[in-house]
């Protein structure tokens, strides 16, 4: 029994001592999260580095996500216990001299409108504009009030506000995960396709290239799914602040189909925020919570966040192990679902049609393992999306490419030896599997690869192989 859907976690005072992050990942964390928001350059290497550390001794695969801020727009310079706001009171908000709330970067308000909604720290906090309003100002009446805090999010649904897709700030933490060697790196509040060009330009000065994920969290967003997950390598539902920017009713239907539309481009898709929310400060989850959380995986996804629950939580490790026995109670049905599912997949070329065949054979002679030899990770990944009951099992001669594949259902990445010769290739694969005791002698498997070894092209190759008696 092993689990598919994985589970990323993200970072913060409450997971990142050496320590906890062995727990971690001895409970099952896949990808660790930094969240670049909550964090300094400082930080952020510091933390990659006991990443790295603990991963080398769990002698598990560990991927890093850089999770770039992107245009969030903050409460700034308020003392840690800012103003209390009652309802019906008025007040500023904006920069500029006297401005009662101030929010950084600074934002031009020519185009918003009266009775315009201003959302503070996840919605906690409404606030409705009023007459009165300066390029750089606003003028808001409290709807439902609470203490206000420095560093808060701001949201302004509804209004199209001019930000740039990527900050300066979001540029030097991007450079520095380069540097520390990150595996994917997330953008936040992404509008647009357009929107990674920023970063595509950024790894072409740096000359490094990472799988990009786009954020969903923003209603222009929602209107351009399919070309934003064409754009991108991996998609983030991003629950928090899409439940502040639409209306919250509207969040399942678009989980739904933001996962759908995922699976379909076979591009990884993360479910995220407030899974198991109650468990910040509880040891057990709610009954709803589990529910979110096994009808997150019945949608389809490939992964599932932790947010609060690891990053300031008290109960990290415990919030993972619940995430893993969720996925495990409920894994069983979603293939015996996905085994009825067919289509045409004629369209998407030689590698996809061997990795859906592969699929095929694996269900109807119940063979349990399937081995895609990858050097980008692409036939790992194809094969995830035909969503076989069969473990996957993804070898790579690159650590990253194992790292990177920590996002796609269903595989287990190892690092591989180098090969010369197809016979040499079932060789090392026939070790790795044993080893690992994922099958032993006389059991068979499936090997997707392509050949001639070493010829960069398309997997063209699919073999059924019986384990080798001599293998042990
Ligand atoms: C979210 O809004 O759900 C999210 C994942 O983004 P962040 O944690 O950066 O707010």
């Amino acid at each position: 029994m092993y689990r598919r859907t994985k589970i990323v976690v993200t970072m913060g005072p409450a997971s990142s001592q050496p320590d906890t992050l062995r727990q971690l990942l001895e409970a099952g964390m896949d990808v660790a999260r930094i969240n670049t928001a909550h964090t300094d350059k400082q930080e952020l290497s510091d933390l990659v580095q006991s990443l790295r550390r603990a991963e080398e001794e769990s002698g598990r695969t560990l991927a890093i996500l850089l999770d770039l801020a992107g245009p969030k727009i903050r409460i700034d310079g308020l003392p840690a216990e800012g103003p209390k706001l009652v309802p019906g009171q008025e007040l500023s908000l904006g920069s500029g001299e006297g401005v009662d709330i101030r929010v950084r970067p600074k934002l031009e308000f020519e185009s918003t409108q009266k009775d315009a909604r201003v959302m503070l720290d996840d919605g906690r906090i409404e606030l409705r504009v009023v007459a009165g309003r300066s390029s750089t100002s606003l003028r808001v009446r409290v709807i439902h009030g609470g203490e206000v805090q420095a560093n808060k999010g701001v949201n302004f649904p509804g209004v199209a506000l001019v930000v740039p897709s990527m900050t300066d700030e979001d540029a030097e933490f991007l450079r520095r995960g380069l540097a520390q060697g990150v595996d994917w790196v997330a953008l936040s509040f992404v509008r647009s396709p357009n929107d990674r060009g920023p970063i595509d330009a950024v790894f072409a000065e740096e000359d490094k290239r990472l799988p990009v994920m786009a954020k969903i969290e923003k209603p222009e967003a929602v209107q351009q799914l399919d070309e934003i997950i064409e754009a991108f390598d991996g998609i983030m539902v991003a629950r928090g602040d899409l439940g502040v920017e639409m209306p919250l009713e509207e969040v399942p239907l678009i989980q739904k189909r933001i996962i759908s539309l995922s699976n379909a481009a076979g591009k990884p898709v993360v479910t995220a925020t407030q899974l198991l929310d109650s468990m910040v400060s509880s040891p057990a989850p709610t009954r709803a919570e589990v529910n979110d959380v096994a009808n997150a995986i019945f949608d389809g996804t490939d992964a599932v966040m932790l947010s609060n629950e690891s990053a300031v939580g008290a109960y990290p490790v415990t919030a993972v192990e619940t995430l893993h026995a969720i996925a495990m109670a409920t894994e069983g049905a979603t293939t015996q679902v996905s085994a009825q599912r067919r289509g045409d997949y004629s369209s998407l070329g030689l590698s996809a049609s061997i990795s859906h065949a592969a699929c095929n054979i694996a269900r109807e002679r119940k063979i349990p393992v399937i081995v895609t030899m990858t050097h980008s990770g692409s036939t790992g990944r194809s094969v995830s999306r035909f969503r076989p009951p069969s473990r996957i099992v993804a070898l790579s001669p690159f650590i990253s490419t194992c790292r990177q594949l920590q996002f796609s259902w269903g595989v287990t990445p190892l690092r591989v030896g180098n090969y010369a010769s197809t016979d040499e290739m079932i060789t090392k694969a026939e070790e790795l599997l044993l080893s690992h005791d994922f099958l032993k002698p006389g059991e068979s498997f499936i090997l997707t690869a392509g050949v001639p070894i070493g010829q960069a092209g398309s997997t063209n190759l699919l073999k059924v192989q019986r384990m080798s008696e001599a293998a042990t």
